[in-house]
């Protein structure tokens, strides 16, 4: 089974805390008998893509399930029907089956649990505790109070003041809570609110709102309701409804903890317990749907889906793999304290499997003619190629050597520069799986372009079978001209420059945005089977890096006519240098 780490950090170095605190406590709920099984959940609210800081999260959560033999439910935490929708659901859905996980039949919605919670906020109600307010958000808010630095800058929350609404008696709040519910207020007249401690220090505890009034129609409920519960209310009660024994979050929520626990204790429900964990950040990349949806109301990006977003759509187009993604995950660990991770680890954990499972081809992005002079006109080859060197069942294939080759612009200098072992005229190479050429000069065009190169093969060298004589130091990539499949290439950089792109002023991410994020290559060439490539299925272009053949968008139902690739990922490894530079200092 998989594990979620241990104490090594991905640049080899060791932490002090226990990354698998979640597991201790777990083990102790267990033992003391708390609680007899496992239960767990992963609760996205259907309001945008999941990104790659939700695999953690949702990984957390099944793995954890897993490895104490409980289950883990799939919950959509649909209580916000403003900006909640369907198409939500299902992309949701989508990312998870195929990170590996199954949810089998316990797919749940908080919506579908509005009429309980409903009688638990009627509950509370009749014990006294919470209270029908007919003051105003901002009246609300202004009677919190907020946190202020006193003269030496130390923050206190002087108290805040009682609503005049607050002891209202139970019989009139119960009448009140009623016609909230049947429609007699308008929207934002009233609201229900937990009665706990207006002195709070923390001011989420300040007498919460637990419903609010909204004619929203909701994607499941439509128009039932026109009352709709507060995330702190319904998040709890919900986690009860299903028995859920380790609510496992990230730390934002930690200091929502004291109001869980009150909600729970108030409506005499199943005791859930709630545990935060570390949110996962990355260099060069915004995490939170709240911006990631921004990048695609304003056409930044071409959409979720956008092989430069960090969704797990968007990786998925851009070449990753569930394995990939998995392991870096695990490997990171899920400690306490959060951090930004390096993104050039996800993408050393993504060569990794890569190198491991794709196949092999040549493409060139920018061909140039090669033409060899002493080969028969007419005449081809059939060459044998190894699919892929790590793996021996991967087998070989045919391709096709002939007069006319397509090379890579860059592999040919007329006048080269120090250590160019590439081709030249007088210079002799590999062609990758065939002969030795030598280079014998080029053709240009009227405007002094080159455009195609000439050499001589030798008969003697085919296929590596070269005479120990004759080792040359480059060896090169090519493609049979006359079966050469035409191919878009769409090759892509960091979405943005900074390292930390919400370090930006006034947090204008956008600001930040890389210009040059997507390169389009139009007229690259493939080796002939790349003409069967399907959707989405990855391939090493030999010395170039690792691409997937694209699956057109979701959102757009683009139309490809050529067939397109995305750079998944380059061959060099640049995790590998940072690790060293790491644990040298
Ligand atoms: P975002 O900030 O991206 O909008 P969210 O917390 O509002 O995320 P939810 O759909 O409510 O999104 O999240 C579902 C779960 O995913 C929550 O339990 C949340 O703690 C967790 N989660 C969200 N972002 C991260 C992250 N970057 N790292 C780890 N867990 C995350
Ligand atoms: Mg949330």
């Amino acid at each position: 089974m998989e594990t979620i780490n241990n104490k090594t950090q991905p640049d080899g170095s060791e932490t002090e805390e226990s990354a698998d605190f979640i597991s201790e406590f777990i083990k102790a709920d267990l033992a003391s008998g708390r609680y007899a099984s496992v239960r767990t959940r992963f609760p996205p609210e259907p309001n945008g893509w999941l990104h790659i800081g939700h695999c953690k999260a949702l990984m957390v959560d099944f793995i954890m399930a897993e490895r104490f033999g409980g289950t883990c439910n799939l919950r959509f935490d649909d209580t916000n029907p403003e900006k909640e929708d369907i198409s939500y659901v299902e992309a949701i859905r989508r990312d998870i089956a195929w990170l590996g996980f199954n949810w089998e039949d316990r797919e749940y919605y908080a919506s579908d649990y509005y009429e309980y919670l409903y009688d638990l906020a009627v509950r509370i109600v009749k014990k006294g505790h919470a209270y029908v307010d007919d003051l105003s958000d901002e009246e609300i808010s202004d009677y919190r109070g907020t946190a202020v630095p006193d003269k030496n800058n130390i923050t206190e929350t002087p108290p805040g003041r009682n609503s005049p609404f607050r002891d209202r008696g139970i019989e009139e709040n119960l009448l009140l809570l009623s016609q909230m519910r049947g429609g007699k207020f308008a929207d934002g007249a009233k609201t229900l609110r937990a009665k706990i401690d207006m002195a709070s220090p923390n001011l989420l505890l300040r007498d919460p709102v637990m419903y609010r009034i909204r004619r929203e129609t909701h994607y499941r409920t439509g128009n039932d309701w026109c009352i709709y519960p507060m995330y702190d209310f319904a998040h709890p009660l919900s986690d009860a409804k299903e028995g859920i024994t380790h609510s496992l979050c990230s730390l934002e929520y930690e200091i929502h903890r004291p109001l869980y626990d009150w909600f729970i204790r108030e409506a005499e429900v199943f005791p859930s317990r709630q545990i935060e964990f570390a949110r996962l950040n990355l260099t060069y990349t915004v995490l939170s749907k709240r911006h990631l949806l921004r990048l695609v109301q304003e056409k930044h990006v071409s959409g979720w889906d956008d092989p430069r977003m960090p969704t797990l759509a968007g990786l998925r187009r851009r070449g990753y793999t569930p394995a990939a993604l998995r392991s870096f995950i695990s490997q990171i660990g899920i400690a306490k304290t959060g951090s930004t991770v390096d993104i050039a680890f996800l993408e050393y954990c993504l060569r990794e499997d890569l190198n491991k499972t794709s196949r092999r081809v040549m493409a060139v992005l920018k061909p140039l003619k090669l033409i060899v002079d002493n080969w028969e006109e007419g005449k081809t080859e059939n060459l044998e190629a190894v699919n892929n060197p790590e793996d021996e069942n991967a087998g070989t294939r045919t391709i096709r050597f002939g007069k006319e080759l397509w090379i890579e612009a860059d592999d040919f200098a007329e006048n080269p520069p120090p250590k160019y072992f590439r081709l030249f005229p007088g210079n002799a190479v590999r062609l990758r799986y065939a002969y030795i050429v030598t280079c014998t000069g080029c053709d240009k065009d009227s405007a002094g372009n080159i455009s195609a190169v000439h050499c001589t093969f030798d008969p003697a060298t085919r296929g590596g079978n070269a005479p120990d004589n004759r080792r040359v130091k480059g060896t090169i990539h090519w493609v049979f001209a006359s079966n050469a499949v035409p191919l878009e290439v769409r090759v892509y950089d960091h979405l943005f420059l900074a390292e930390k792109p919400m370090d930006a002023p006034k947090e204008d991410y956008t600001a930040g945005l890389n210009p040059d994020s997507l390169k389009l290559i139009s007229g690259a060439r493939g080796e002939a089977c790349l003409a069967e490539a399907k959707a989405g299925e990855r391939f090493q272009f030999e010395r170039l890096g690792y691409f997937v053949k694209d699956c057109p968008s979701i959102m757009s139902g683009e139309d490809q006519s050529v067939p397109v690739f995305n750079k998944t990922v380059g061959l060099r490894d640049t995790w590998a240098k940072i690790a060293t530079k790491v644990k040298l200092a």
